[in-house]
């Protein structure tokens, strides 16, 4: 994989403090939000345009971090004496559930996305979480997109459904974790609940199942899956789904190519970043990770599921 890609992939999401305890630790305000780890992930493999809000405490040394990766931040607004959005959640056991203890949207209360010209051109848009009205204000703005997808979370599908399902009206591919899948059909079974998402619009319906691995839905059954890699030790699930849509979107703008078969490859892609993601707090593992360790994950990802035919 080479990063010297012409595509851009567009991200607009949540830029945030992110406050997190787990049993491997904890940190305070720390640097995360979907839209950073998305963009983050996306940024090893083409160049990135990022879109979100910030207040002017959002510390100088992170908006250099974006920088440093060739992301172009000019589609994140400074709001001056304005406090940035702050998360604060913990995960116990499993790891596989967030528990969240405080949502302070702060600067996003206000936020209406603006595009600058150049973006809306972009082929591969993401829309990572947040508010579904501020993800169809994007989808407005972009020209033809060649791709584009979506995520939620469980408030959305609480509190503005019908944004969301028009959101899903309108994309490509949505990423979407199990219990949310469940939320939104009414579905236990995991395939009818993809086959009712379908339904809904998305050619391709992304199930992430934490440690448990992804399954993705396309045309009329479940048509790809990844396996979970296999980690002995998890510190931080916080924006796993984040990176694994961040390395597909990444892989995928990357080659410029929209076929099943290349979707397959950015689903594993996606699985990989998301697997290095959790190996650390914040941003902590991505600050360290090389495309050569991901090339050779992705290898180990393919050496498991071998297996013969009859
Ligand atoms: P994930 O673990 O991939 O589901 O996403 C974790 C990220 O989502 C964290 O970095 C949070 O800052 C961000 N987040 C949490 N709640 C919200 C929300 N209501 N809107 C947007 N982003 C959020």
């Amino acid at each position: 994989m080479s990063s010297n890609s012409p595509n851009h992939v567009l991200i607009v999401g949540s830029v945030a403090f992110d406050t997190v305890q787990t049993p491997a630790g904890r940190v305070e305000r720390a640097l995360g939000g979907a839209a950073v780890y998305s963009s983050v992930a996306a940024s090893f493999f083409c160049p990135v345009r990022m879109v979100g809000v910030v207040g002017d405490d959002f510390p100088a040394e992170h908006m250099d971090f974006l920088r440093s990766r060739k992301i172009d931040t000019r589609g994140i607004q400074v709001i001056p004496g304005g406090k940035t959005f702050h998360w604060a959640g913990s995960y116990e056991g499993d790891m596989n559930q967030a528990n969240t203890h405080a949502t302070e949207l702060n600067v996003f209360e206000s936020f209406s996305p603006e595009l600058p010209e150049d973006y809306k051109t972009s082929e591969f848009v993401f829309l990572a979480n947040i508010d579904p009205t501020l993800q169809l204000h994007v989808l407005d703005q972009v020209a033809k997109p060649k791709l584009t997808a979506c995520d939620t979370m469980n408030l959305w599908i609480s509190i503005k459904k019908d944004a969301l399902l028009e959101v899903l009206k309108r994309v490509d591919v949505v990423f979407i974790n199990d219990a949310e899948a469940r939320q939104l059909t009414g579905e236990v079974n995991l395939t009818r609940a993809a086959a009712s998402i379908h339904k809904l619009g998305p050619k391709y319906v992304v199930l992430k199942k934490g440690e448990h691995g992804a399954m993705m839905y396309c045309t009329d059954r479940m048509c790809f899956a990844a396996a979970p890699y296999p980690l002995d030790a998890v510190a931080d699930p916080t924006g796993a789904g984040d990176s694994f849509a961040g390395g597909f979107m990444g892989y995928l703008a990357s080659t410029g190519e929209v076929s099943d078969a290349n979707i397959r490859k950015a689903v594993v892609y996606g699985s990989t970043m998301a697997s290095y993601n959790v190996q650390d707090f914040s941003l902590n593992r991505f600050k360290k990770l090389t495309i050569q360790d991901i090339d050779a994950r992705y290898e180990e990802f393919k050496r498991i599921v071998f297996f013969e035919g009859i």
